[in-house]
């Protein structure tokens, strides 16, 4: 068996908007394995979004097929595709998405019942303490700073228990320090045997990761370690 949890051959993305066509992914070859922590850096504009969403399963490639373990996800239809990346992915946005009226605790348990997550109050709050954020449950996302909010959208990601955490620019809303505390977080969490992939703009950040990733022009430009 191998340990490959998640690739992509030779993808292809084009976005037609009216008469224009832009392609955003020119035939790109990636491979995630189980308990890495790797990172995506690369210009705005070259793909990185477009990559993150194809291997979350959030969009399909054009050409190409995305596997994630061994099953290509990009023939499937649209159900079948909703309940794979329920089931197997956590995502991370730059902007926090939390719902202003409910608590830490509520939108983390909201997340677990959408998810069909049995015993949802007590996950929510284990999640909530796998990101260090114990003393925060019954706070307000108003009550709490940036890396603490990104960290309760860690924690809500991560409440169904799934296969990988894909983030995408965690740290682009924060100030250094607060960046740094989300990455410690997301350390740890990769330490605990979590797999991770990460796209950044940040070289310190991408430097801390197990391998890194360069996306240049929808192509990938080598990749370091
Ligand atoms: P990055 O995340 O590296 O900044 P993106 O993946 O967001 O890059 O974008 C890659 C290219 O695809 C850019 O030219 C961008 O304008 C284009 N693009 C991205 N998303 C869409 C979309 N939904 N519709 C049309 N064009 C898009
Ligand atoms: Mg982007």
């Amino acid at each position: 068996m191998s340990d490959v949890v998640l690739e992509t051959r030779d993808v292809k993305k084009f976005y037609k908007m009216g008469s224009v066509t832009v392609q955003a992914l020119r035939g790109v070859d990636v491979s995630l394995k189980s308990g890495e922590f790797v990172s995506i850096i690369g210009p705005s504009g070259s793909g990185k979004s477009t990559l993150l969403n194809l291997l979350g399963c959030l969009d399909r490639p054009t050409e190409g097929s995305v596997l994630l373990d061994g099953t290509d996800v990009s023939k499937m239809g649209e159900r079948q595709l909703t309940d794979m990346r329920c089931k197997k992915i956590g995502y991370v946005f730059q902007k926090f998405y939390l719902l202003p009226f409910l608590t830490a605790l509520e939108n983390v348990e909201l997340q677990a019942r959408l998810a069909g997550v049995k015993d949802s109050r007590r996950r929510a709050e284990e999640a909530l303490r796998l990101v260090g954020l114990d003393g925060r449950m019954g706070h307000m996302p108003k009550e709490m700073s940036g890396g603490e909010q990104q960290r309760v959208a860690i924690a809500r990601a991560l409440v169904k228990a799934p296969k990988l955490l894909l983030a995408d620019e965690p740290t682009g809303n924060l100030d250094t320090a607060t960046g740094s505390e989300v990455m410690r977080t997301l350390k740890k969490l990769n330490e605990q045997g979590l797999t991770i992939l990460m796209v950044t703009h940040n070289p310190e950040l991408a430097a801390q990761t197990d391998r890194i990733i360069r996306v240049k022009d929808g192509l990938i430009d080598g990749s370091l370690n």
